[in-house]
């Protein structure tokens, strides 16, 4: 079977095409700049293929997707010979509610359901959602699922999903926290897992998706049971440009000081906060680093507010858990950045977390980086949320008989 995974944003899309009887990737991709001028597609056909880059006119996502068939059929760098090899569609989808609890086979109600949550994600789900149809125009009667980031965190009970406001607001607006990177933390909290050889239904595993957005979640028996981020992806650990947390007070505060409106307030706080807001270098956790290695004292502050952030979720995370066997690193500064990790894991032997700055020498792949001897265990794991894609379009399209 091969299916073709895709993440629709507003101005790009990024693919993957699996062949599922090895999971092994055929062919990967990228459009840029969907709708603005100078739009291009990067693609490869296989994982570590050189790259081709195809420059044309794209003005929305229905020729992006025809370049990406385009591509994946061209007599040179193509990978498959008729379109009828695709067996499947696999949509990353942002935000799906209350509704969606896993991952779905895509069909009229499920869009509905679908346009239904725009609210919750206005610029995240439509452009999901007009993948889903561009797919169903151009490859008619290919099945296609949706897997959603926040169906992982569905599991976490009312006491650590509603927020201290008034019930109505849950109730009438669907205020509460929903999580994101869900597919990422069940990716990787499985994988500990596996590495760990104790049975994910009996483990607790506190997993720290650290890239330009960041998310912890407390993984306990294979169900999230908290996570940081919210009602949005605003909420928690200190990111490249969004804030985090921070005393809701301030928000009126600031809007009357500084004369904002709303959507004011809410572009400083995703685009203008973070790493980048308080370094005033950059929201690249890369520039940060190399800027308080030269001694740049707010460089070295934001370093060290981003590690005591997700440092204290790793505390309250195990007290809810009421314990922890694996605390696991994964996205860009997960994988990657070495002082982070140690600026985090340093100092948690309390808990039972040995660090080890020997083991921590490495990026990228996996690896554990607590010693030997370490009752919870660390781990870098690289996420692979395409493949989780992948492998739940095939088990929804295996369960349908088609
Ligand atoms: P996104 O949330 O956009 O998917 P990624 O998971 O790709 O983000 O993470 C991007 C971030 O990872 C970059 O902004 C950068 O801060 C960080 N990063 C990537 N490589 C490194 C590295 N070698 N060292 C430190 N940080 C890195």
């Amino acid at each position: 079977m091969k299916v073709l995974v895709l993440n629709c944003g507003s101005s790009s899309l990024k693919y993957q095409l699996f062949n599922m009887e090895d999971e092994s990737v055929l062919a990967k991709g990228l459009v840029q700049r969907i709708g603005i001028d100078n739009a291009y597609l990067e693609h490869r056909p296989g994982e570590d293929a050189p790259k081709v880059t195809i420059e044309d006119e794209i003005p929305n996502h229905t020729r992006a997707i025809q370049l990406v068939i385009e591509a994946l059929l061209h007599n040179e760098h193509g990978v498959i010979k008729d379109m009828t090899e695709i067996n499947a569609v696999g949509h990353r989808v942002v935000h799906g509610g209350e509704a969606f609890a896993g991952s779905v086979f895509i069909t009229d109600e499920v869009i509905k359901a679908l346009e239904a949550n725009v609210e919750l994600a206005p610029l995240h789900n439509p452009p999901n959602i007009v993948g889903v149809k561009v797919c169903e125009e151009l490859m008619p009667g290919v099945p296609q699922a949706g897997v959603f980031d926040t169906a992982f965190h569905q599991t976490m009970k009312p006491y650590a999903y509603l927020y201290g406001i008034p019930y109505e607001y849950y109730t009438e607006h669907g205020v509460r926290r929903y999580g994101f990177h869900g597919t990422s933390h069940r990716y990787v909290s499985k994988r500990a897992c596996e590495i760990m050889g104790i049975p994910y239904d009996k483990a607790k595993v506190i997993t720290c998706h650290l890239g330009n957005g960041s998310s912890i979640a407390a993984v306990d028996g294979g169900k999230s049971v908290d996570t940081s981020m919210g009602f949005t992806p605003l909420e928690g650990v200190l990111m490249g440009t969004r804030s985090g947390d921070l005393d809701p007070a301030i928000l009126p505060f600031l809007m009357r000081k500084e004369n904002m409106d709303a959507d004011q307030m809410d572009n400083v706080l995703n685009k203008k906060s973070g790493m980048l807001g308080v370094s005033g270098i950059s929201n690249d956790s890369r520039d940060i680093e190399a800027a308080a290695n030269e001694g740049n004292e707010r460089a070295k502050i934001t370093q060290d507010m981003f590690c005591y952030r997700v440092k204290k979720y790793i505390g309250a995370y195990a007290a809810a858990m009421g314990g922890v066997d694996a605390i696991v690193f994964t996205a860009g500064i997960g994988e990657n950045s070495k002082p982070a990790r140690a600026g985090i894991l340093e100092g948690l032997e309390f808990l039972g977390c040995k660090f080890d700055p020997e083991k921590n020498n490495t990026r990228g792949k996996e690896a554990l980086i607590s010693t030997d001897d370490s009752k919870v265990k660390a781990y870098i794991i690289p996420t692979n949320e395409e493949l989780v894609i992948a492998r739940d379009t095939k088990e929804i399209i295996e369960g349908l008989n088609i």
